[in-house]
């Protein structure tokens, strides 16, 4: 359950309501009852400090995919969003990480199925051990892919 302060579009009145699921969004409108109407009347939610952060929060994430999404078809390479992470995928392989942190962990499938260290089965490896931007890391990757089909 969450409550939002919402208000009346008929006589601007603020009340607290409480919504279960599916909860609203931000400039829907929905029938609850005013008191200072005495009838039901159409309300929306009003712009309080936590929801305006959370509408920010959701532009930045949509600007960040947006920005990743041109970069690789720049490269002409394809991704999609799974939570906090991007997969890309090339013509040879497949990479994915989480590009909302320092890219410490650059996920990449192993050619070879083996940890040569341990003996264990590996089916991806740690690309990089230092931070690099996701402009970097899309560099590298569309580089990475392309020597590996140029030498197939
Ligand atoms: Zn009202």
């Amino acid at each position: 359950m969450r409550d939002h302060m919402c208000k009346c579009l008929e006589c601007e009145e603020e009340k607290c309501f409480r919504f279960g699921r599916p909860y609203p969004v931000y400039g829907q409108h929905f029938y609850r009852y005013c008191a200072k109407c005495c009838k039901d009347t159409p309300h929306t939610m009003v712009l309080t400090k936590k929801i305006a952060a959370d509408l920010r929060r959701q532009e930045e994430e949509r600007q960040l995919q947006e920005s990743i999404v041109r970069k690789c078809e720049s490269y002409g390479l394809s991704c999609r969003f799974l939570y906090r992470l991007v997969i890309i995928t090339t013509p040879v392989s497949s990479w994915q990480f989480d590009y909302h942190e320092s890219r410490k962990t650059l996920l990449h499938e192993s050619t070879v199925k083996i940890n040569f260290q341990t003996g264990d089965p590996a089916k991806v490896h740690v690309q990089f051990s230092k931070k690099m931007s996701i402009n970097e890391v899309i560099d590298y990757i569309a580089a990475h892919d392309k020597w590996k089909q140029d030498h197939k």
